[in-house]
């Protein structure tokens, strides 16, 4: 059994979404359970809480979202003030419920849970390393070898922290959850998202703000790259764990990942995806009548090109939410259908009009040309599609699904190719220039699916042109 959302959704698959919280006095799981709701976008395939009670550790997970996951009966075992919690997509390791976050062992120093949210690039010699010393492990995710690199470090748990981040190379924005202490950790290039919040009386970290307005939080700073954040009864103590590297925060987290309602860097991710969009129809302006977006995603962006080019925006196409949230296998009609199940066009808004469809991105072009042949089987005399980004042509080795060029429309073919396989009148990306000024900075972005600049400058740059796979192989040799 599998879920059969690839075929019909374009989009990098999301990442994962962390949370932690020391809440003196108050339900820490409840609130661990809401913020992972807010959170739920960035992973459906598991979700998981563990919490701290006096050293004892309490967890539960389980594959599904959140509300599968999670009851009254479950929820009320979960005691303690201190709790992370974790919504997953897989990017490696597998999706089945050993691979479920937090990760949680016993130590001599109490219990020790992890959530993960990144891809360790160096985590094939890291597994190795451990093996070798003769610690079994259980699962194929990188989280588990992060767990025992903390277990297996010497002195206090902010010296572990800091010899993991001195071991682990790749995107790693990390809860850690210890016998009197919730700690967060983000990746020296700050690939990840992570910022600290306050709620009454205690603090929180969390993947993205917008899980704030739901548990009553409020947004106190980011955590900067490097960084290790300690909450306990103590307060908050923050301490640099590693020395900072460029910053290199992911650009899609602005253009797709993370929620609209989210903050990053100050803006409200929903303006951002706007000025994208301005910026798209100020560099490929089109002679159109509509502007209709490729829901939900493609929204914002494609108001963002109505507002500025003038050109009124519709729906066009209509989009069925719960396409891909469900186990059972489809029947073969119904996977030929691929991108009808998930859109259906609104005809009268298209009949005789000249169309400017706006997506988010295209990742391996699998709905973009049925959606062009939709538009115009409703009745659009023109479809003119224009994206508000760049051309991915790279893969991403850093937690996000797009580990293969050979996957990516853009890897291999030009612009007009592309136009040509999705069977548009005309084919617009994004500049890379016109991306950094819809994002207010010159510098600070990951950018490497669109340039194959990578941010690492090491040994691994090679493995990194290595699939997951291919990595496991060679240090495996096999
Ligand atoms: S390569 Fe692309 S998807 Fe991956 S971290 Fe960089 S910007 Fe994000």
């Amino acid at each position: 059994m599998g879920r059969f959302s690839a075929p019909i959704d374009d989009h990098p698959r999301e990442e994962c979404g962390v949370f932690g919280i020391h809440a003196p006095g108050k339900d820490a799981a409840r609130l661990t359970f809401f913020a992972l709701h807010a959170l739920q976008h960035r992973g459906q395939e598991a979700a998981g809480i563990a919490t701290s009670d006096n050293g004892i550790a309490n967890i539960h997970k389980g594959q599904g979202l959140v509300s599968s996951v999670f009851n009254e009966d479950n929820l009320s075992t979960l005691t303690g003030d201190l709790a992370i919690g974790h919504t997953r997509y897989s990017t490696t390791g597998g999706s089945g419920l050993r691979n479920a976050q937090p990760q949680v062992i016993e130590t001599i120093d109490g219990p020790l849970g992890l959530a993960h949210n990144g891809n360790l690039v160096n985590a094939p010699q890291l597994r190795r390393e451990l093996l070798e010393r003769g610690i079994g492990l259980q699962t194929s995710s990188d989280t588990e070898v992060m767990v025992h690199i903390l277990a297996g470090a010497g002195g206090d748990w902010l010296s572990r922290i800091k010899v993991l981040m001195s071991r682990a190379e790749g995107a790693f924005a990390l809860t850690i959850l210890t016998r009197d202490a919730v700690y967060g950790v983000r990746d020296p290039w700050g690939l990840r998202p992570l910022v600290i919040g306050e709620i009454d009386g205690g603090h929180v970290l969390v993947s993205e703000t917008c899980a704030f307005s739901t548990i009553g939080a409020k947004l106190v700073r980011e955590v900067e790259p490097g960084e290790i954040v300690k909450l306990s009864a103590d307060g908050v103590r923050v301490e640099q764990g590693a020395v900072p590297r460029k910053r290199a925060f992911c650009t899609f987290e602005q253009i797709y990942f993370s929620r609209p309602d989210s903050i990053h860097g100050g803006n409200l991710v929903h303006s951002t995806r706007q000025r994208l969009g301005r910026e798209l129809a100020r560099e490929s302006p089109v002679e159109a009548d509509l502007v209709v977006p490729v829901p939900d995603s493609g929204t914002p962006h494609a108001v963002g090109f109505a507002q500025e080019s003038g050109i009124p925006y519709t729906e066009g196409l209509i989009k069925n939410r719960y396409v891909g949230r469900t186990f059972i296998e489809p029947t073969q009609r119904l996977r030929d259908a691929g991108v009808a199940m998930k859109f259906n066009p609104l005809a009268d808004n298209l009949v005789g009009r000249r169309v400017v469809m706006v997506d988010d991105s295209i990742v391996r072009g699998t709905t973009s040309g049925p959606l062009v042949s939709m538009l115009r089987e409703a009745g659009a005399t023109e479809v003119h599609v224009r994206v508000a980004c760049p051309a991915i042509t790279d893969p991403c080795y850093m937690g996000v699904d797009m580990a293969s060029r050979e996957d990516l429309i853009a890897g291999n073919r030009s612009v007009d190719e592309i136009r040509q396989h999705i069977g548009a009148d005309s084919l617009a990306f994004l500049s890379i220039d016109a991306l950094m000024r819809a994002l207010e900075t010159d510098e600070g972005y990951c950018n490497a699916c669109f340039t194959g600049d990578y941010p690492f400058d090491s040994e691994r740059f090679v493995q990194l042109r290595l699939s997951p796979k291919e990595q496991f192989a060679q240090v495996w040799g096999d």
